[in-house]
């Protein structure tokens, strides 16, 4: 087993991994940028290296200096997190030439599900049900409207570098698809330095569901069950739940063993997320995330395991601690996104802090790295914190959100708590009643 391990991240998700590093008896080396001297993953790491200024192009993404402050350090495997490098294949090759351990997924496995059209191809040969659309890239209006026609109309335009939710236009019918082709393009060469766009079926009612997947390298894999993630405001999720309410145990096992078996032939390594469009007992791939997700804790909850945990197992060589028979979904789990952002708009809201209060009590988890007096910088996301709770079923895990939501005190930004108190008291949510488009079409009932 590694003895230290440097986390590239920042905010609740370094706490994350501090935190199992620490249970394990391994050492961690926090980085931090120069605005996050005081951030609390610097706090409790047990080292930390300041790598550079704030602009996380020069800090959270520099490589050369995430790779010289572990050998300043020794430290012998990297966890990446989310976003930054998590995905970033030639990091994960860059710290493999330097005989650094990268706790994730191999540069291989990376590269195939990297970008949106190689991973659909790679699915597609790994049986894995896709959505209909375009073969590969589309170069040229002419094609697009072939492509369009024979999928049927509508139809959404996506980047095949895109990400994060940006990189989609819907065109209803020819006309609109004209307008969208082109600025699709443009939008994509602006965001992603690449304007090649594709071309799908755009799904009219789908829940979001994924598969998380893990496997030890060694072409042992399986698969935790699903999460709904349709709650989501401009293509990003918000509010996330396991097991999801429209998925039955058959599904769940036809679909589940499907990514298991998938991730057996590639011997994937890690944790890993299949995400699918879902709609009338159909699942559509729509890409794949080779990493650990931010709404991981829901799925921890329901199976009884440590994700992250396991991740620094298989990276030293260990195996899973688990086989497909141990894992049994024991509840039901939700995870809301607190952002610090001001209602309606969502706009960012950074700030100092005065007063955290996190709630706590049987079976509610508060993973954020805030506490009072400090100062959220401009920079990063506006994600501060999740709060995830888990119930013996799911009105229990809804009845104890709205009583730990009432307990959480941020003081001196706003956050997106409000949000989901609203959220609650709507039978919708609470019958499990939603797809993709929900939460924007009720944001604009409510706000206009
Ligand atoms: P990103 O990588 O930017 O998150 P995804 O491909 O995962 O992009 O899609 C994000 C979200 O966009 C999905 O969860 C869904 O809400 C919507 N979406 C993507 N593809 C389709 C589609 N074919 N039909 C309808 N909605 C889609």
């Amino acid at each position: 087993m590694f003895e230290k391990i440097l986390i590239a991240n920042r905010g609740e998700i370094a706490l994350r991994v501090i935190r199992a590093a620490r249970e394990m008896g391994i050492k961690s080396v926090a980085v931090h940028s120069t605005a996050d001297s005081d951030a609390m993953h610097v706090r409790m790491a047990d080292e930390s290296v300041c790598i550079g200024p704030a602009s996380s192009t020069e800090s959270y993404l520099n490589k050369a200096a995430i790779i010289s402050a572990c050998e300043i350090t020794g430290a012998q495997a990297v966890h990446p997190g989310y976003g930054f490098l998590s995905e970033n294949a030639s990091f994960a090759q860059a710290l493999e030439d330097h005989d650094i351990t990268f706790i994730g997924p191999s540069a291989e496995h990376i590269r195939i599900m990297g970008d949106k059209i190689t991973a659909k191809e790679t699915a597609k040969e790994l049986g894995i049900p896709v959505v209909p659309g375009s073969e590969g890239g589309v170069a040229d209006f002419e094609t697009a409207i072939g492509v369009a026609e024979g999928i049927g109309f509508p139809v959404i335009i996506k980047a095949t570098a895109g990400g994060g939710g940006r990189g989609m236009k819907v065109a209803k019918n020819a006309a609109e698809l004209e307008v969208a082709f082109r600025t699709a393009r443009s939008e994509a060469k602006a965001a992603f330095g690449n304007d090649e766009v594709y071309i799908e079926k755009y799904l009219q009612k789908p829940r979001h569901i994924e598969i998380q997947v893990f496997g030890d390298g060694k072409g042992n894999a399986v698969h935790l069950g699903e999460r709904d993630c349709s709650l989501q405001r401009r293509h990003q999720k918000v509010f996330e739940e396991a097991p999801g309410p429209a998925i039955t145990p058959a599904l769940r096992d036809r679909i589940g063993m499907i990514c298991a078996n998938a991730m057996k032939k590639i011997r994937y390594i890690g944790a890993g997320t299949v995400e699918f469009l879902y709609e009338d007992g159909e699942f559509y791939f729509i890409e794949m995330n080779t990493r650990l997700q931010v709404e991981h804790p829901v799925t921890e909850a329901i199976f009884g395991v440590d994700l992250v945990r396991e991740q620094i197992r298989v990276a030293a060589g260990l195996g899973m601690s688990f086989t497909q028979d141990d894992l049994q979904i024991n509840g039901h789990s939700i995870e809301v996104r607190i952002n610090a952002e001001r209602l309606p708009n969502f706009s960012p809201c950074p700030g100092r802090v005065r007063t955290f209060h996190a709630p706590g009590g049987l079976g509610v988890r508060m993973d954020s790295a805030l506490y009072g007096g400090y100062s959220i910088p401009p920079y990063y996301d506006s994600l501060i914190g999740k709060l995830i709770v888990h119930g013996r079923d799911r009105p229990e895990a809804l009845a104890r959100l709205r009583r730990a939501l009432g307990e959480l005190i941020v003081d001196g930004v706003d956050t997106t708590v409000p949000l989901f108190h609203a959220l609650l008291a709507e039978p919708d949510i609470q019958n499990g009643e939603y797809n993709i488009h929900w939460l924007e079409r009720w944001l604009a009932e409510q706000f206009g």
